[in-house]
């Protein structure tokens, strides 16, 4: 988003055109920025065989899978049906994998019947796949490689009593059962959680990975899960790609070297590559002075973007209506009957009744969390791509909220 002519832009589209064309609230992304992500994070393991397995469930619109599929990624799936939408979006099995936790067997079963390579995350589902397929089907192992990292309990995947993943303590135990069943473990894989920092959380999960890797043959690739931070508030640190890139593409070299055979290195984004692309646009209904501050109330809240009430997320607030005079400070709440706050204490230009105010970083985490609470609509999806928009998902209607329930005579 870019000041242009006096008005908030996106490649030259003011955001109140939008905001007037389809309404508000409404999501924007900006696709250009998404590949731009992604062209920065391939130069940046230029030195090494890397691929791209977007995270789907930050975003899932398929408009959005099929331009990263043009954009030349892969995708991770958690769920079956998050695989069946990278299918409808154009990905082949081969470029989908899947990482679920705490899933029947059955679910498993059928991913592979689907041809969609699964990445076992605990002891008792390793056995199953054993006793299933033994060496027939390769398949990848999530271990849980105990680096606490992450900026929220909440996403926090890699600690002790996290539920993710196989312990690294379990190595032994791992390796007891591959001989057993002769399984075909083409790839190790680990996510530490959201919001890692830096080079050095990534070389230490390296370090561990490369540790469990010696212990197994024919390895093909080893997958370091998603997890770079991204800058939500003005000033925040986060992760210099490039550096990570260098670091880690560096250490990766010497272990293929050792293991005498040149893998491929997997990541798994999913805030990197669709955070800062995208804005939720919503409408100031009332400015509300109170003894303690003043209160915007806007046309969307908890319901449409959870980060805020679920993670304590900063998201920033721009009033895109207006460009100069005075700014003032005001806590920015949705419309949900209980508490939903989506920014407090912010400086904004002074707000009227009426403004759209844009929030950032909503790319990520925003529509794919999105619920009917309250009984309201979900809002539509737009995407801006070379200078164009297009719709990308309706706003929902009425027909929506009461589709699937079957009413009793009473
Ligand atoms: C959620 C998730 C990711 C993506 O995490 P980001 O913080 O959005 O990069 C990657 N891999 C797995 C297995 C995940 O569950």
């Amino acid at each position: 988003m870019e000041i242009k002519n006096q008005r908030y832009c996106i490649q030259e589209i003011p955001l109140l055109d939008i905001a007037k064309k389809y309404g508000t609230p409404v999501y924007l992304y900006d696709g250009n920025k998404i590949l731009d992500q992604v062209e920065s994070l391939k130069k940046a393991f230029s030195g090494v065989k890397m691929k791209i397995k977007y995270a789907t469930k930050a975003l899932s619109n398929i408009s959005i899978l099929k331009l990263m599929r043009k954009a030349g990624t892969g995708v991770d799936a958690v769920s079956i049906e998050e695989i069946q939408l990278c299918l409808h979006a154009g990905f082949s099995p081969e470029e989908i994998m899947y990482t679920p936790n705490g899933v029947d067997f059955e679910e498993i079963k059928k991913a592979v019947e689907m041809g969609v390579m699964v990445n076992i995350d605990n002891i008792p589902m390793l056995e199953h796949f054993g006793t299933e397929y033994g060496h027939k089907v390769p398949l990848c192992i999530r271990l849980n490689p105990h680096i606490l990292a992450g900026g929220n309990s909440k996403i926090s995947v890699g600690h002790i009593d996290s539920k993710f993943g196989i312990s690294i303590l379990q190595l032994k135990h791992v390796l007891k059962i591959v001989q057993a069943y002769e399984l075909q473990v083409v790839g190790l894989h680990v996510h530490t959680g959201s919001d890692i920092l830096d080079a050095e959380v990534f070389l230490k999960g390296a370090e561990i990975l490369f540790d469990a890797a010696r212990e197994f043959k024919g390895l093909e690739f080893l997958d370091f899960g998603g997890g770079f931070k991204v800058g939500y508030k003005e000033g925040d640190i986060t992760t210099d790609i490039q550096e990570v890139g260098k670091k880690v593409s560096a250490a990766f070299r010497d272990f293929c070297k050792e293991y005498g055979k040149d893998l491929e290195i997997w990541f798994e984004p999913g805030k990197f590559l669709v955070s800062e692309s995208g804005y939720l646009l919503v409408k100031a209904n009332v400015v509300k002075p109170t003894p303690a501050t003043t209160f915007v109330g806007v046309d969307s809240g908890l319901n449409h973007l959870l980060r805020p009430m679920m993670y304590d997320a900063y998201h920033g607030v721009v009033n895109i209506s207006k460009l100069d005079g005075p700014e003032r400070v005001y806590t920015i709440v949705g419309y949900i009957c209980e508490t939903d706050t989506i920014a407090a204490d912010r400086k904004l230009r002074e707000v009227k009744e009426g403004d759209v105010l844009a929030i950032k970083n909503a790319g990520a985490y925003g529509y794919s969390m999105a619920s009917n609470y309250n009984s309201r609509y979900r809002p539509p999806e737009v995407l801006i791509l070379d200078g164009s928009d297009y719709l990308i998902r309706k706003r929902e209607t009425f027909e929506d909220l009461i589709r699937n329930q079957t009413v009793i005579e009473l």
